[in-house]
């Protein structure tokens, strides 16, 4: 099974997609983390992406794109994978519409997890007491909400007209939220 998991920033789809990829064993691929992890290694790209993502403005599409295409060739997503947080614009959601049949795959659905704002805001700033993600400060996090409204919101759309959207509500402890979301994949 292919899913994307999808919401605002501090909605819990990291959370829950690391859940489904140990009951399903299949790999998460989180753009973030991989993006991280090029910044904490010093590679070209995480010089490239850090400013972007500690101003909490999106990395430019060719960069995310071409992560996921080659991400999604290896042989651990033969079986599946969980896309967490990609795609994130019309441009990517465009990308990935072009190269999944090229690899015979499609997405069989998009996981999105509703959370109120002021919710969002207090779960960022708790988060970054935990795990001190530099992009955690207040300023930065609205700045991710408004980059979330903007450019990822409409494609709740794109993916409603296909009849591939799952809508849960976020609010909740992880388990409740984590058994909705069982129930509404079947997996
Ligand atoms: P996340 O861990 O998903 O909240 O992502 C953290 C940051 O990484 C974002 O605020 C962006 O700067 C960058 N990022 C992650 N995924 C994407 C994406 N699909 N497109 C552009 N930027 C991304």
């Amino acid at each position: 099974m292919n899913l994307i998991f999808m919401g605002p920033p501090g909605a819990g789809k990291g959370t829950q997609s690391k859940i489904v990829m140990n009951r399903l064993n299949i790999p998460q691929i989180s753009t973030g983390d991989i993006l991280r992890e090029s910044i904490e290694s010093q590679s070209e790209l995480g010089i490239k992406a850090k400013e972007y993502m500690d101003a909490g403005n999106l990395v430019p599409d060719e960069v995310v794109i071409g992560i996921i295409e080659e991400r999604i060739s290896n042989d651990d997503c033969e079986n599946g994978f969980i896309l967490d947080g990609f795609p994130r614009t019309t441009e990517q959601a465009n990308a990935l519409d072009k190269m999944l049949p090229q690899k015979g795959m499609k997405i069989n659905n998009v996981v999105y997890f509703d959370v109120p704002e002021n919710e969002l805001v207090e779960r960022m700033l708790e988060r970054s007491k935990k795990e001190g993600r530099a992009d955690d400060n207040l300023e930065s996090v609205k700045n991710r909400l408004e980059v979330f409204k903007s450019k990822t919101q409409p494609l709740i759309d794109y993916y409603e007209e296909k009849s591939i959207l799952t809508k849960i509500d976020g609010v909740g402890n992880i388990d409740e939220i984590s058994e909705k979301v069982k129930l509404k994949i079947g997996a």
